[in-house]
């Protein structure tokens, strides 16, 4: 009967249910609990464990790098980073107002890092995201418009509730990329959110997008709702080194 019911639950698409049945029917006999309870338990546990598997299938499509929580970043190394501003992000009200999070800041301060955290956290809240760093956004514009369907790229990229682009300013935009990021930008304006984040201060952009005129129609649309935050300070990476003693306390200090 046993192997009837595992393979039946299974069919029903139960799997956590067939997996743990034993554990159940002993945990329910032991603590002696009603029939209804049992099968609140049983429920409650496959429902979580569909919650958990359909957060990592999105979380896998959003295609981070790799997965970072906010739980892992140590705000007392990065004093520049208020820890309040970070709370009301992790709230995603700024999502839901079309808001845009700027991180900037040199490298190595945590700007991919918070990127993700922000960005699980909108999944985790049931919101849509892409993450995609600057570099692989310039190679795609340049595959789909070889192809001529850059219009695809550009819609692809605006539906998302959250588009994370990361590591802007490393290397200048080409015109093509340039100006298929201002569509973009323009096509989210109020609509959809945007955490970007980049080495260089926006006095720099003019010259990451390669033209003045454009980088400030990007910047006004971005800014006009928008949350930015500057770190300051020396990379976690060396201040982790140095801790380890593979670089002496006053070098590579900035
Ligand atoms: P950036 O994008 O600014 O160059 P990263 O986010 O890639 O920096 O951070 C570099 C590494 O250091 C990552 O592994 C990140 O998890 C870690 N890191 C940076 N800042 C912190 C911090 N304050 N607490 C914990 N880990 C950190
Ligand atoms: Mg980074």
């Amino acid at each position: 009967m046993k192997t009837l019911l595992e393979e039946r639950l299974k069919a029903l698409g139960l799997e956590n249910t067939a997996h743990q049945l034993d554990g159940f029917v002993e945990s329910a006999s032991s603590n002696n609990i009603s029939y209804f309870e049992f099968l609140n338990q049983v429920i409650e546990a496959e429902w979580t464990y569909k919650e958990s598997q359909l957060l990592a299938k999105r979380v896998s499509q959003a295609k981070f790098p790799y997965v970072k929580n906010l739980a892992d970043f140590d705000f007392s190394l990065q004093p520049s980073i208020s820890e309040q501003r970070v709370k009301e992000i992790l709230t995603c009200r700024y999502i839901g107002n079309g808001e845009n999070c700027i991180l900037l800041g040199p490298p190595g301060v945590g700007k991919t890092h918070l990127a993700i955290g922000f960005g699980v956290e909108a999944l985790t809240k049931g919101y849509s995201v892409r993450f995609i760093t600057a570099d692989d956004f310039m190679a795609q514009c340049k595959i789909s418009d070889s192809r001529n369907t850059l219009h695809y790229l550009i819609k692809r990229l605006s539906k998302p509730d959250v588009l994370i682009i990361d590591e802007i300013g490393y290397f200048p935009f080409d015109e093509l990329a340039a100006n298929t990021f201002f569509q973009i930008v323009s096509k989210r304006y109020e609509k959809g959110s945007m955490i970007l984040t980049s080495n260089k201060s926006y006095i720099e952009w003019g010259h990451v997008f390669g033209d003045d005129i454009l980088a400030t129609a990007i910047l006004d649309r971005l800014l006009h709702h928008s949350v930015t935050f500057n770190i300051k300070g020396e990379s976690y990476r060396m201040k982790e080194k140095k801790k380890a003693g593979i670089f002496p306390a006053n070098h590579l200090t900035t």
